[in-house]
């Protein structure tokens, strides 16, 4: 029964208030339930409905399946070129993966004698903040589809404690907002894929349950089963009622940084002598990132990943550290970039913001030290301008700020220059604005 809590009923199905959701509708005194219990009633009814009439699609599906048009690899690179900088190598497999993952999908069910397309789930390695992420966002964006990422250290084995691997299926059934067809041509991502390594040696008499055994849970999702979702989300229990979905046709894409990896790979090609020379030059980073382009399937396996499981991640694409070339564009090109973003919380107040050149190349060699890749350039920058910010409001309209290596090294502090009202309000600085910058003063 629900409870009353004030005013606001709660759903008798899910307890969830009526402010948290978008409408609530009542039955007899004291029952109601929420437009998210109703969608899910829906879907369940209407699964029962397509399972009974054998399993055909409804007429809407089928026309949404039939105007799927899948982009070609170059599309994709092209789309992809827009949001992530660098990973050119990456970029190209994994857009001839996914072209051929959706037209598999575009072309229907095969008839007997067509030679059957694999699915190609995708392992993406490299360093955090490299964009592996990103790069799965933005594929989900070009293909209109569905996409859910989920955090391969919350999921445990079925009946231990932690989450069921199908909560990744049921974040992207949300995603696709119940619809199922949609969600099973959806793309999954699952992160820190390498942290369910198998515990070195694995002699264990325990079980791995958060290691191995998520592998091995993850497996029949990777290669295409259906499997019973939770709607609820939680843990499974008997009484319940599942919503069954189809994972043939979903992508997965999983991402790690398998730190240590680099080691494996050089004992392996070390022992064999096969283009060691060509993997000693250059620096520690640029080192590990040469060995990680040589990475083959039983250094994985000797990480601790089960054969079985990489079968179903058949393509392999190495990210690399983003240099300081990179860094650079990423602060500065693209839409939403850092830079642009500072610079409009400047304009609210009526000030400037430049940054020299070398102030931005500075930015970027202090996150490479750190070892943080993109994700360590807004610290910096909310670093070195947060003084600035603070007393922004104060200083008021006109004043400019130009940020040079100094700044950026700590070796001066940065304040603003009064600029000449005859220059006008939207005044926008010059890189070579004088060191003798006064004191900020409101303008
Ligand atoms: P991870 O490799 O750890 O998954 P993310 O894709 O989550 O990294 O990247 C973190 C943030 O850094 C993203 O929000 C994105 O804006 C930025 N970023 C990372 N790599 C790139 C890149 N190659 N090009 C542009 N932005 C990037």
């Amino acid at each position: 029964m629900a409870k009353s809590e004030g005013r606001d009923e709660l759903c008798t199905f899910c307890q969830k208030p009526r402010h948290r959701v978008r409408n609530m509708v009542a039955g007899p005194p004291g029952v109601n339930i929420c437009s998210d219990c109703i969608e899910i009633c829906n879907t369940i009814v209407s699964e029962d409905r397509r399972k009974s009439t054998g399993g055909k699609a409804t007429t809407a599906t089928a026309a949404t399946s039939k105007t799927f048009e899948v982009p070609s690899p170059r599309k994709i690179v092209d789309h992809l070129d827009q949001y992530v900088i660098g990973q050119d190598e990456a970029k190209r497999s994994i857009a001839v993966s996914v072209y051929h993952h959706y037209q598999r999908i575009a072309q229907g069910p095969k008839k007997k004698g067509d030679v059957e397309i694999e699915k190609s789930n995708i392992l993406l390695v490299g360093p955090t903040g490299s964009g592996k992420t990103l790069i799965a966002r933005s594929l989900a964006k070009l293909l209109d589809v569905p996409f859910a990422i989920g955090d391969a250290t919350t999921l445990t084995e079925a009946g231990y404690v932690g989450e069921d691997v199908e909560n990744l299926l049921l974040k992207l059934l949300q995603a696709a907002e119940f619809d199922i067809e949609r969600a099973q041509r959806g793309i999954i991502f699952v992160d820190e894929i390498d942290k369910i390594a198998r515990t070195t040696g694995n002699v264990s008499i325990t079980r791995d349950v958060s290691g191995e055994g998520v592998q091995q849970s993850l497996l029949k999702m990777l290669e295409g089963t259906v499997s019973n979702v939770p709607p609820q989300g939680g843990r499974k229990h008997p009484e319940q009622q599942y919503i069954p979905i189809d994972t043939s046709n979903i992508l997965f894409i999983c991402g790690g940084t398998f730190v240590g990896l680099e080691e494996i790979i050089s004992r392996r090609v070390g022992k064999s002598r096969i283009g060691f020379d060509e993997v000693t030059v250059g620096t520690s980073q640029e080192v590990t990132s040469a060995l990680f382009h040589k990475v083959e399937t039983e250094d994985f396996v000797q990480f601790g990943m089960i054969p079985e499981f990489l079968g179903r991640l058949p393509v392999i694409a190495v990210l690399d550290p983003l240099g300081e070339a990179d860094l650079k564009r990423v602060l500065t090109e693209p839409r939403n970039a850092l830079v642009k973003q500072f610079q409009a919380i400047f304009e609210l107040e009526g000030a400037t913001l430049k940054l020299t050149d070398s102030a931005l190349s500075e930015i970027c060699r202090k996150a490479i030290t750190r070892k943080t890749g993109v994700r360590g350039l807004r610290a910096i920058m909310e670093t070195l301008l947060r003084d600035a910010i603070f007393t922004l409001p104060e200083v008021g309209r006109g004043a400019e700020y130009a940020v040079t290596e100094e700044h950026v090294k700590g070796e001066k502090v940065l304040k603003a220059r009064k600029v000449s009202r005859r220059k006008g309000d939207d005044a926008t600085g010059s890189d070579s604005v004088s060191d003798a910058a006064t004191e900020a003063r409101p303008a």
